[in-house]
């Protein structure tokens, strides 16, 4: 037994499922799960020694790839002068100063510990504001685990082929309205109908948690209109996005200013911290201002807001971008033009947002959640496999985004490349 084998049996006697979060546990392509001993740079290592380039980073927050120097350097810094407080630090200044000086739409912004809370703050926060209880969401969408929002979802619930959750009640259930991602008819209609009772419309602005799906210019606008004309916030849920797919996250790519945004991932550069902030008249609702309330015991931890800055202040360099675009769209053009050689049922195609790619068994890529729904899954799995066992960790999900760090260079581009081009050859 190998020592992944051996410790993922020894997790499963007092873990559920041997993870603490579904999608780790390899449970749609199969197999034994790897457990990570060490991560630098773009590589990591699991715990029978075998090293992978890694295009999970942490599902998203490695921008900068594991084991930064800045990274550690700020965090071991501020560790030596305590861990947490439960009172303000000058670090949450900072670090709030530089997210409303980077992202415009954001006048005010609170630190909160995970995704999950950022949305779900955000939510209750859009219901306080506007007096009113329904949310609209999206189909394949994921933004986090809190009730309303666990109504047909993506990332691991989709990997697990249950888009909702048991345990939502139903009254909550019942004001989240679910809509196909990039359909404007659909959201015409429930405006013109519900428009006076919808609090908030939130979005992954572009979609990855049903694997990589972009939206439409007129999807984007269309958003952007309608929630204007009723009255209904909208959410930005750039949790996936933010300072992922460029400097002004995806609401500068668009153009369109939200009323109010979530963050998380690359915000704390490893750590756990998350962010909501928007206009200032919607964030002045907030206790101990006003009376939406929302708090947490680490929110803003020292520790997180120091990975954060460092994070931040990285990826603001002069070109961070440029570079990290140019690398995973080389992945993502390279993977298309070796998945397009084969006849159309055998063939995989590939596209790019900033450092964000998404891989999928259809000979082109999806707009639509029925579309990512009618790829080969299985032949996403051998994939999957073939390429784990050359040395290359994509997400263990066809669900589910890819993200290249700042830390992946051209030979590693190279290698996945010519890996894929072997895996093909071998499935085929
Ligand atoms: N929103 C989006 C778009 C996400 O991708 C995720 C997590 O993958 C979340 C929210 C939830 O974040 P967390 O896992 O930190 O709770």
């Amino acid at each position: 037994m190998s020592r992944n084998e051996a410790l993922f049996a020894a997790a499963q006697q007092h873990i559920p499922g041997g993870v603490n979060s579904p999608v780790r546990a390899f449970g749609s392509v199969g197999g034994t799960p790897r457990f990570f001993t060490r991560g630098e740079g773009a590589y990591v290592w699991d715990a029978d020694g075998k090293k992978y380039i890694d295009y999970v980073g942490s599902w998203g927050p490695l921008i900068l790839g594991h084991a930064h120097p800045a990274v550690i350097e700020a965090v071991t810094r501020t560790a030596q002068n305590g861990m947490s407080f439960g009172a303000p630090t000058e670090g949450e200044v900072e670090i709030a100063d530089l997210l409303c000086d980077m992202l415009p739409s954001l006048g005010q912004v609170r630190l909160v510990s995970s995704g999950t809370e950022a949305t779900m703050s955000a939510i209750r926060l859009a219901r306080g504001y506007t007096g009113r209880d329904k949310l609209i969401k999206f189909e394949g969408c994921y933004h986090g685990h809190a009730d309303s929002l666990l109504v047909k979802a993506g990332s691991g619930l989709l990997t697990f082929g249950n888009p909702s959750s048991a345990g939502v009640p139903a009254a909550v259930a019942a004001d989240t309205i679910v809509l196909p991602y990039n359909d404007v008819a659909a959201l015409e209609a429930v405006f013109a109908e519900q428009g006076s009772q919808i609090a908030a419309l939130i979005v992954e602005p572009i979609a990855g948690n049903m694997n990589l799906v972009q939206p439409s210019k007129e999807f984007v606008a269309a958003m952007r209109k309608l929630t204007q004309e009723h009255g209904a916030v909208l959410i930005y849920d750039e949790v996936m996005t933010g300072f992922r797919v460029g400097l002004q996250c995806a609401q500068g790519l668009h153009g369109i200013t939200p009323d109010l945004t979530c963050l998380g991932k690359v915000v704390g550069g490893g750590l756990p911290l998350a962010a909501f902030g928007g206009k200032r008249e919607i964030m002045s609702k907030l206790a101990p201002l006003g009376p939406v309330y929302q708090a947490g015991t680490l929110s803003g931890n020292p520790l997180a807001v120091a990975a954060g800055l460092a994070t931040l202040q990285a990826l603001r360099e002069p070109g961070f971008f440029a570079a990290l675009s140019a690398r995973t769209q080389a992945l993502a053009t390279g993977l298309t033009q070796i998945g397009q050689q084969w006849p159309t049922e055998l063939q995989i195609s590939a596209q790019s947002v900033g450092g964000m790619f998404g891989v999928y068994c259809s000979p082109t890529v999806p707009h639509s959640y029925q579309e990512v729904m009618n790829s080969n899954r299985s032949r996403f799995n051998a994939f999957f496999h073939a390429m784990l066992n050359e040395g290359v960790y994509l997400a263990p999900s066809a669900f589910e985004a890819g993200f290249v760090s700042a830390a992946h260079d051209d030979d590693d581009i190279q290698y996945t490349l010519f890996a894929a081009n072997r895996v093909l050859q071998q499935m085929a």
